[in-house]
């Protein structure tokens, strides 16, 4: 039978910004309304049902005084965030949102409900930790929770004009910087049209420490905002929702860069300036501390070393459908002048379809162990998501 004629996608909370949770001639299976937590505060644990967001995770587990790593906003699925990584504000001190995943329950492509842990399918377990949704329908998954309510966070806005010098100061900054804290960055347009630098850290201890710990940030140049200050991780996961609203039109590009080099710093700005529109974006990720300590073969994710994550967001009102190409091109022109200066795989959770060469190159030396595990839990590519196809042609 051919399997791909009723390949199964697999939608979460559906932020897939590729589609990849929709496909022709496929049956999805949507699990976006099974979004129970339960939180066991003395274990320090969560469980949740495979439709839930972070937002739902991280508003469960407030009420106990814990967290866990999630993404910058509160509205993308833990499912899929957790099966391709997860970058956020939270990595230097707990790593990726991967890294935290405890065990999951699976419905495998036999029909199976498995438990992959450390003891039982520890195989799955590796595989679904930054591997992607390619072995089963995830029914829950469990995470290792930390005590953290209130965090030492905001926008520190620069003018464009500074951004070379700032970028320039952020990279040496970010190499010595505490697990604590971690600086995403990137540029923005106000709401009155100015394109401005931000830096955005976030620091997850004792506050005091974190106000010295931010402090030269502040010292890069001539800040315009200033909006670093104590508040709930809850709070400022669901304070950058607005960013990005849904109903809107998005392209996205990544690449990962081992840090600020100068040419790098040229290409964003001289390729990614003007932006395409009033609402496309540039936010940048810092991956370092605990998310670095992780060894390569330890998880499917394998870029495990410090560097940053760029994220190249075009967006645009559906009413304008002629300029769609115009906006994706911008998003595709920075992409490729960052090419050179980056790493040659990507982020498997926001590449392209068209980008299927970069997904082994993203999983490196892990690849081979991904295939096996593909054919072992999913021979016939039911679950078709970011290496079904480059499996199944593995096979013949
Ligand atoms: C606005 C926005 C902000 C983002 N911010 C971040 C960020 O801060 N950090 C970051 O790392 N990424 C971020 N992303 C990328 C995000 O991690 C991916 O888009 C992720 O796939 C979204 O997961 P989802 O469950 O919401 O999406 P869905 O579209 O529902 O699912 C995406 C894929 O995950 C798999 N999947 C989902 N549910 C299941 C399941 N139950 N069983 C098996 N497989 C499943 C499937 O392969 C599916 O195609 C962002 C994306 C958007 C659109």
């Amino acid at each position: 039978m051919d399997t791909r004629t009723w390949a199964a996608p697999l939608r979460g909370a559906g932020h897939k910004i590729f589609g990849r949770s929709l496909r022709e001639n496929g049956i999805a299976i949507d699990l976006s309304q099974m979004t129970a937590v339960t939180i066991d505060p003395v274990a320090r644990t969560a469980q949740i049902q495979a439709g839930a967001t972070a937002g739902d995770l991280i508003e469960a587990a407030e009420k106990h005084g814990l967290a866990t790593a999630t993404g910058t906003i509160s509205s993308v699925g833990m499912t899929g965030l957790t099966l391709g990584g997860g970058y956020g504000p939270l990595n230097g001190a707990y790593g990726l949102v991967a890294d935290n995943l405890l065990s999951a329950q699976v419905v495998i492509a036999d029909g199976q409900l498995v438990t992959a842990n450390t003891q039982e399918h520890a195989d799955l377990l590796w595989g679904l930790r930054g591997g992607g949704g390619n072995f089963g329908v995830v029914v829950s998954l469990e995470y290792r929770l930390h005590p953290l309510t209130t965090v030492l966070s905001g926008l520190l806005l620069y003018p464009l004009d500074q951004a070379r010098a700032v970028l320039q100061h952020l990279n040496e900054f970010i190499a010595t910087a505490p697990d604590e804290l971690t600086v995403q960055s990137g540029f923005i347009q106000t709401p009155d049209g100015v394109t401005v630098l931000f830096l955005s850290p976030t620091y997850c201890g004792l506050l005091e420490a974190g106000e010295q710990a931010i402090a030269p940030l502040r010292t890069f140049g001539t800040l315009l905002v200033d909006q670093v200050q104590p508040v709930t991780y809850n709070d400022l996961i669901h304070s950058s929702d607005a960013l990005t609203p849904s109903g809107r039109h998005y392209y996205i590009q990544t690449r990962s860069l081992s840090g600020f080099q100068t040419k790098a710093i040229e290409a964003l700005i001289e390729q990614g300036l003007p932006f395409s529109s009033p609402f496309s974006m540039i936010a940048i990720h810092n991956f370092h501390g605990a998310a670095s300590r992780v060894g390569v073969s330890e998880t499917a994710f394998a870029l495990r070393q410090d560097h940053l994550m760029v994220e190249l967001t075009a967006a645009w009102e559906p009413q304008s459908p002629d300029d769609e190409q115009r906006h994706i091109q911008w998003a595709q022109n920075i992409s490729r002048s960052l090419s050179p200066y980056a790493f040659k795989g990507g982020y498997i959770n926001l590449l392209d379809e068209k980008e299927q060469e970069r997904v082994p190159l993203a999983f490196g030396s892990n690849y081979e162990r991904l295939l096996d595990l593909k054919r072992k839990y999913d021979p016939d590519d039911v679950f078709h998501s970011t290496i079904g196809h480059l499996a199944l042609q593995h096979n013949n």
